[in-house]
C-alpha cells in the first residue's frame, strides 16, 4: 500500500533520552507503519549552547536499540535533507525574511526575565508557566520592517487580538486556546542569531512534508502558536497528534533530569526494550 503519511521524530540532543521519549517516538512510529508511510528522523540541535553532537548520536543508538527505525534522517538521508537543524539556517533565515515584510514580527529587547517581571500573573488556575508578553511593550505596526537581518535582537510574533486557535488533534479531539490569554508574542528569533523552536519545526515540517505530527502533549500551545505561522507563511497545516507524557509511580512527569530513567542507563542496568514496552509504567495514560 503506498501512501503520503509522513510522520517524523525530533529530539533535541541536549541530554540523554528518558522512556517518556521513546514512548512518544514509539508512538510516532506505530503511527507511520500503520498508515504504510515513512518517519523522518530530524535533529533538533539548534541551541549551539545546549545542544551536544554526542547527545545526538546516543539519541539515534538508543532509540535503535529500543527498537525505533525511520526512512529519512541524519545517518539515511533523504529527499528532505539535510536533517539536522543546524545545517537548514537558510530556510529559516528565509521564512524570517518573509515574516518580517509581511508586517508579522517585530524586534524585541526585552529578556526572558524582563518579561516574566513585567507580565501579569497568569491565570490563578493555571501553573506559572505561560507569561504573556506585556501588550504595552509592542512597538508600532511596521516597525522593523527596514531591517535586512535579524541582527542581535529577538523577534516576536504579534499574536492577534481577540482570536481562538482550534484545531482537531487526532488522539484528543477539538482544542482551542485564546489568543493573548493562554500565550502572547512569542519568540521566533533568538538575538544569539538561532531561530526558536515555534519557526525552525513549522519552517521544517513544511519542508519535509511531514503530514502528521506526534509529539508530546506539552506541546498543546505550541501548536496554537504554530498555527499562526503556518498561516502567516500561508503553509498548509498537518494533521497534530498529542501524546499523553510518561509519570513515573509518584505521578511527576518524566524529564531529561530523572537520570536513573535515561535509555542508556534502563540498557545498562540490563532491561530489554520488549520487557519495558509491557511494563505498567509504559501504558499508564495511554487510554486509547
Ligand atoms: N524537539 C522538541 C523536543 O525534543 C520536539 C519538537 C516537536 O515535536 O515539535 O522537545
Amino acid at each position: 500500500m503506498s501512501s503520503h503519511y509522513r510522520g517524523r521524530i525530533a529530539p533535541t540532543p541536549t541530554g540523554y533520552l528518558h522512556l517518556g521519549h521513546a514512548r512518544t517516538f514509539w508512538i510516532a512510529m506505530e503511527r507511520a507503519v500503520e498508515a504504510g508511510g515513512t518517519l523522518v528522523y530530524r535533529d533538533e540541535d539548534l541551541d549551539p549552547e545546549r545542544c551536544k553532537p554526542e547527545f545526538a548520536a546516543a539519541a539515534m543508538e538508543d532509540l535503535r536499540w529500543f527498537g525505533c527505525d525511520w526512512q529519512e534522517g541524519p545517518d539515511l538521508g533523504g529527499p528532505s535533507g539535510p536533517y539536522r537543524q543546524s545545517e537548514r539556517h537558510s530556510l529559516f533565515l528565509h521564512a524570517w525574511e518573509r515574516l518580517k515584510n509581511a508586517g508579522y514580527i517585530y524586534p524585541c529587547d526585552k529578556s526572558r526575565k524582563d518579561v516574566a517581571r513585567a507580565a501579569q500573573a497568569p491565570h490563578a488556575d493555571e501553573e506559572a508557566s505561560e507569561v504573556i508578553y506585556p501588550e504595552h511593550w509592542r512597538p508600532p505596526l511596521g516597525h522593523g520592517r527596514a531591517a535586512s537581518q535579524p541582527g542581535p535582537t529577538n523577534w516576536r510574533f504579534r499574536v492577534p487580538d481577540e482570536r481562538t486557535i482550534q484545531f482537531d488533534d487526532v488522539r484528543l479531539g477539538p482544542c482551542a486556546f485564546e489568543c493573548l490569554r493562554d500565550f502572547g508574542d512569542f519568540l521566533v528569533w533568538r538575538k544569539d542569531g538561532v531561530p526558536a523552536y515555534e519557526l525552525a519545526v513549522v519552517v521544517d515540517d513544511a519542508a519535509m512534508e511531514i503530514s502528521e505530527v506526534v509529539r508530546g502533549e506539552d506541546l498543546l500551545i505550541s501548536t496554537a502558536r504554530q498555527l499562526l505561522l503556518y498561516e502567516a507563511l500561508g503553509l498548509k497545516p498537518p494533521e497534530f497528534y498529542h501524546t499523553p507524557l510518561l509519570c513515573d509511580t509518584s505521578g511527576q512527569r518524566l524529564a531529561k533530569r530523572n537520570r536513573s530513567l535515561t535509555l542508556r542507563e534502563l540498557r545498562e542496568a540490563g532491561h530489554q526494550p520488549e520487557s519495558l514496552r509491557q511494563s505498567e509504567d509504559w501504558w499508564s495514560g495511554l487510554d486509547d
